[in-house]
């Protein structure tokens, strides 16, 4: 993986645990984890399916990204 690639992930994993401290708040645990994965891949999508251009979709992915992060470091326990 690309050092900057690296770099971003590591970003948005802080802003994501800065905005959202509690990743699954309502305490669905793998399940709630799932849905907002599921809803990260939508925004992905709609980026995409809209047009918004490759910036704007590979924003949505780092997002994607940082939610598949947490579910993998267990952060819904
Ligand atoms: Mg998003």
């Amino acid at each position: 993986m690309q050092e900057i690639t690296m770099q971003r992930i590591q970003a948005r994993l802080e802003r994501a645990r800065r905005e959202h401290p509690e990743f699954t708040p309502h305490g669905g645990g793998i399940f709630e984890a799932l849905a907002i994965i599921a809803e990260e891949h939508g925004e992905v999508a709609a980026a995409a399916n809209d047009d918004e251009g490759v910036a704007r979709v590979n924003d949505e992915l780092l997002d994607l990204i940082a939610t598949g992060v947490r579910a993998l470091q267990e952060e819904y326990k």
